[in-house]
């Protein structure tokens, strides 16, 4: 292993150098802009793991902001939560007033998505919420469901005099998604009141070893940095933040599945504190080594239900085409050619994407293309697995002549 020069400065303590740890590559929607993939490493210094890649803040912000012209259509009609998502808004929001029991603090939801955690909020008892998020839908629905201030801005737009200071900002799930994290550390400390705090939450990188749904999902095109208690304490201090209290916990996934969070509250002081901070993370590397080992036997696995597929007349059709899909069309046995590969989705933000010049057609097209092709349905989402199979034998239960052959891929993470 030799120190080389990174693409990207370290997120948490802005070092030059990394470690090499794993190559990523993607088959993604033509025209995204992380489809040459990135090197995963950990930083020379403080061993913070993240994707070293050249790409862009603007680059990034570009292709969302284009995605989301397109996703009204499948977010108004949803809007609503599972119990899941419920449940673990509602902890987060008892654990934010245990720490700033005061109703009238001003608290802003960074990323604040279709108001949820507002919502729970507001329901305690806080009068002066507001929410920031980029997608004008979420937007809509976060002032109609919540009736709080809610603002369409980009992380990184200028929204300071228009949005003005806070006690307290949230900023949950987003932080793992940013790639200029020194640029949004001081969006913080323009938008924070002297004192003011933060509340971060984002997928534990410790504990990425312990739940392993899907192979490498935690190292996809939208998480690029992975955090832990310790990490969040390296970069905070270096902003001049005291930790207040923090720790981990498991949260439901809409599918009952387990996901491991890490929390905290920061709180602003008056000068650099870089004496805070840790210093390199001494457990992260073999933590880190441990998930990939997991992944890569799960991973293998699955290619191996792939290539027994395609063994039947070559042609493959793969249901949910998410962070999954876009590594398993690395196989080398898949053929991007109209007539041999099918590619579905529910979601209406991905139907007429193209991968490779592979168009994705709606779920309901299967019955009538398979009637034609004769391919195997793989499902490539593990978490929504069950849901997509009902739906599948459902489509096919009064059909005497076209019987599928359906193949589920988290029997691979079973049996692996
Ligand atoms: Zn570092």
């Amino acid at each position: 292993m030799h120190k080389q020069r990174s693409k990207r400065a370290c997120p948490v303590c802005k070092s030059e150098t990394s470690y090499f740890i794993k190559e990523f590559n993607f088959v993604l929607f033509d025209g995204h802009p992380m489809r040459d993939g990135y090197d995963l490493v950990h930083c020379s210094n403080c061993n913070f793991v993240y994707a070293d890649t050249t790409i862009t803040q603007h680059d990034l912000d570009d292709y969302y902001a284009n995605l989301s012209k397109y996703e009204s259509k499948s977010i108004s009609t949803g809007g609503g939560y599972t119990t899941y998502d419920k449940e673990r808004l509602i902890v987060t929001a008892d654990y934010i007033h245990s720490q700033l029991p005061d109703l009238n603090k001003r608290i802003l939801d960074l990323g604040c998505a279709s108001g949820g955690l507002l919502k729970e909020l507001k329901h305690l008892g806080y009068r002066n919420i507001a929410g920031i998020d980029p997608s004008i839908a979420c937007v809509n629905i976060t002032r109609r469901e919540v009736q709080c201030d809610c603002f369409q801005f980009s992380l990184f737009d200028d929204y300071e005099e228009t949005v003005g200071k806070f006690d307290l900002i949230i900023l949950s799930h987003v932080m793992e998604h940013i790639l200029d994290v020194d640029a949004a550390m001081n969006k913080l400390l323009g938008l924070l009141n002297p004192g003011g705090c933060v509340y971060i939450e984002c997928p534990n990188a410790s504990n990425y070893k312990n739940i392993v749904h899907s192979p490498f999902q935690e190292f996809n095109t939208e998480h690029i940095n992975h955090f832990n208690l310790v990490s969040f304490v390296n970069l905070f201090s270096a902003y001049g933040f005291t930790k207040q209290h923090g720790g981990t916990k498991l949260m439901k996934l809409a599918s009952n599945q387990d996901y491991d969070a890490v929390y905290s509250i920061f709180r602003r002081g008056s000068d650099k504190a870089l004496s805070n901070a840790i210093g390199p993370d001494e457990h992260i590397l073999s933590e880190i080594a441990l998930y990939i080992s997991r992944s890569e036997v799960i991973f293998e696995h699955m290619n191996r239900q792939i290539n027994n597929a395609l063994n039947w007349n070559g042609k493959i059709a793969l249901l949910g085409i998410g962070q999954l899909a876009f590594k398993l069309l690395l196989n080398p046995t898949i053929q991007f050619d109209s007539d041999m590969l099918f590619l579905f989705d529910n979601n209406a933000m991905n139907v007429g994407k193209t991968i490779n010049g592979i168009k994705v057609r709606p779920g309901e097209q299967i019955a009538e293309l398979v009637e034609k092709y004769q391919f195997p349905i793989i499902i490539t989402s593990t978490i929504f697995e069950k849901e997509l199979r009902e739906q599948l034998i459902k489509m096919f239960q009064n059909s005497k002549s076209i019987k599928p052959e359906i193949i589920g891929l988290s029997e691979s993470i079973y049996v692996a």
